[in-house]
């Protein structure tokens, strides 16, 4: 069984988000970089599943649309534990874009899972996932909280409003994963930092796709204004600050 793990690089959730170019775009300067952290989720039940199922899982591959400075995220997917890593050559600007060329590196090498996160913490599009299986004309199950594989058989859950929902499917799938699939992302350890190095890490061209989306800018929320405090002995003057300026009655 090969499983393939979907990376988006997005900035750190630290990140001061700055915008450029008549507000098209944000400002790169000084951005630390980091794996989407629904992926870095996938990629850790990866992991527990490779290592909880004694030989089944042939390998554990990480793909990302990306340019070459995408490079480090891989490397640290690889650190973490990825058998071998994919970039595929591109500047992705959307989402049916990057699905085509994830669903094209899935086909060549047929992977039989398919991990994807629920959304990118940076472009919060929430749909690669379900175009990539689309595309590929296989199950995809989304909002995936659990993962399992017990005697070759396949059982994800997904969080509904009270409990959980428990399903079965055939390989190939799409897991579509979000937080609970597990629960501690891994850090690389120094031994996986050196070994990470030695894997491979392949790049391969972008094939010809269309770009369906185009941004026209960003806004940024409104700057919050500053805080008022009120002495306790002006209780009063709070209550009509509620009234009258958050309108909160
Ligand atoms: C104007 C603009 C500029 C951009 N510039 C860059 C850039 O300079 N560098 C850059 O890396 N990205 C850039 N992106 C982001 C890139 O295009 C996104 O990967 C793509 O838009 C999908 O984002 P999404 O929010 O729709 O993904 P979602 O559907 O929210 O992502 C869900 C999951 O799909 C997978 N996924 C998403 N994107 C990728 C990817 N690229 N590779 C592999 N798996 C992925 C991940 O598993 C992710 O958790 C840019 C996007 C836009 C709109």
């Amino acid at each position: 069984m090969k499983i393939l793990v979907c990376i988006s690089n997005v900035p750190d959730t630290t990140t001061k988000i700055k915008l450029v170019n008549e507000n098209t775009d944000f400002d790169r300067t000084g951005v630390q970089w980091i794996i989407n952290p629904w992926d870095e989720l996938a990629l850790t039940r990866a992991m527990e599943l490779k290592e909880s199922t004694a030989g089944l899982i042939e390998k554990i591959t990480v793909v990302n649309v990306g340019k070459k400075e995408n490079e480090g995220t891989l490397r640290k997917a690889l650190a973490v534990g990825a058998d071998d890593a994919i970039r595929v050559e591109a500047d992705p600007k959307d989402a049916y874009y990057v699905a085509v060329q994830i669903a094209k590196v899935a086909k060549e090498e047929a992977y039989d899972i398919i991990l994807a996160g629920i959304e990118s913490s940076d472009y919060n599009g929430a749909a690669v996932g379900g175009m990539v299986a689309e595309m590929l004309d296989i199950p995809s199950v989304s909002s995936v909280s659990g993962l399992f594989i017990e005697d070759g058989k396949v059982s994800l859950n997904r969080e509904i409003d009270g409990g959980q929902e428990v399903l079965s499917t055939e390989l190939p799938f799409v897991a579509i994963v979000q937080k609970g699939i597990s629960i501690d992302p891994r850090i690389p350890a120094m031994r996986g930092i050196m070994m990470a190095r030695k894997k491979p890490l392949t790049v391969v061209d972008a094939v010809e796709a269309d770009v369906l989306t185009g941004f026209v800018n960003y806004e940024l929320p409104q700057a919050k204004s500053a805080c008022k405090m009120i002495d306790e002995e002006n209780a009063g003057d709070l209550i009509k600050l509620l009234h009258t300026e958050a309108k909160a009655f």
